[in-house]
């Protein structure tokens, strides 16, 4: 047997003709940039995550780049976020010539660490934005979050571009603080047919201020009151997206389901204790999609024997992330050091990611548990 790690056309085998259908008619109206189905994805992500506004951007990236410009970040201040996470979450602090400031994650939700962003609060000064990132569809410790960011007066972006459907005690991801965005990257949980993202916020100057930004600062036509960019979102990544939003919460039970099933069968035998299984934090709060397991990540002993072994078993693995963002090479001149971070290092070097999407069938997930088990000895 082989298990992919994600498998799109399982996705869109069921879609297809709609999908289709959704393309066909913006061919037909050669309405291709912005426009009505733009229009009416960044409404419906406003009514589903009960963001105040959402904007549609040509990806998660862009969403990000284009609110901290925004919000006037810039040369002489500082982002603080976490070193363990997809690069874009640094790179866009990087490239409008602000300084990233890293703090350590949480060893069992690999987000942001309370502790340690109160630590690089009371040391740096001019933070002008915190970014707890969603990682891996898991919603960041947003409550003592916010109390801090509150104490120093400073915004919270959230990125949740792996986490569109999760939902903490305090609303979804992405829409509990002042801005946010998603990313709707094919293997994202809401994959568009190439590159797409979104950002959400509070205030509606800012929101404006977004829309300008996404097309080159541009209002009225040819006239422009701040130098933004080219971040416009394509009608035919809006269209896919509107014939896929309706799925979203089916899709989101289905990948929970699964992560429900691996972690009953490890239990049973004993491999709960081997493996770090992703945790739950808000269970039992009512409510139940605070981790939306875009990927499920275990932390293993052996952790590269293990991936060969299941490689060789025709299994899908993949590590995220194998060098914490504070060792890349273009980071350097931070001057960061191995040790800085032990957390995020220690992550990079134990954690894997297994098969989870919605259409993994519970035979194939069973071969994967099976063969964790024959390389345990369990
Ligand atoms: C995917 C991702 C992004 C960037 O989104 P793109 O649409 O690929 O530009 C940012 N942050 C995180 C955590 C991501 O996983």
């Amino acid at each position: 047997m082989r298990v992919p790690l994600l498998d799109l056309k399982r996705q869109y085998g069921p879609l297809k003709s709609q999908i289709l259908s959704a393309i066909e008619q913006v061919a037909d109206s050669q309405h291709l940039v912005l426009g009505p189905q733009v229009e009416q994805i960044e409404a419906g992500i406003a009514s589903y995550t009960g963001a105040g506004h959402a904007i549609g951007v040509s990806s998660g990236t862009d969403a990000q780049l284009v609110l901290l410009m925004a919000l006037g970040i810039g040369p002489g201040d500082a982002v603080i976020t976490s070193p363990y996470t997809f690069f874009a979450t640094a790179g866009c602090v990087e490239r409008l010539g602000a300084r990233v400031v890293f703090a350590d994650i949480d060893p069992l939700t690999y987000n942001l660490s309370v502790q340690d962003l109160g630590r690089a609060l009371a040391e740096n000064d001019r933070v002008k934005a915190i970014i707890p990132i969603h990682l891996f569809g898991c919603c960041a410790d947003m409550e003592p979050i916010i109390a801090l960011a509150a104490r120093y007066g400073v915004p919270i972006l959230e990125d949740a571009a792996q986490a569109l459907g999760a939902r903490h005690p305090l609303g979804a991801a992405g829409a509990i603080a002042e801005a946010g965005w998603y990313s709707f990257y094919p293997t994202k949980n809401l994959g568009a047919f190439g590159d797409a993202g979104m950002v959400t916020c509070r205030d509606a100057e800012l929101a404006a201020q977004i829309r300008r930004l996404r097309n080159h600062g541009m209002e009225p036509r040819y006239f422009h009151s701040a130098v933004g960019g080219n971040f416009r979102l394509d009608a035919i990544q809006a269209a896919v997206l509107n014939v896929k939003l309706p799925h979203l919460d089916a899709w989101g039970e289905g990948r929970r389901q699964r992560a429900a099933h691996y972690r009953s069968e490890f239990h049973k035998c004993g491999l709960d204790a081997v493996l770090g299984l992703p945790v739950e934090p808000w269970a039992g709060t009512g409510t139940s999609e605070h981790h939306i397991y875009n990927q499920f990540i275990v932390r293993a002993p052996k952790r590269d024997d293990l991936r060969a072994f299941l490689t060789e078993a025709g299994i899908g693995t993949e590590v995220y992330y194998p060098l914490p963002l504070h060792l890349q090479e273009c980071f350097r001149h931070l001057g960061y050091k191995l040790g800085d971070f032990p957390e995020a290092e220690k992550a990079a070097l134990e954690t894997l990611a297994l098969p989870i999407f919605p259409e993994l069938t519970i035979e194939e997930q069973d071969y994967v548990i099976l063969k964790i088990r024959e390389f345990f000895g369990h």
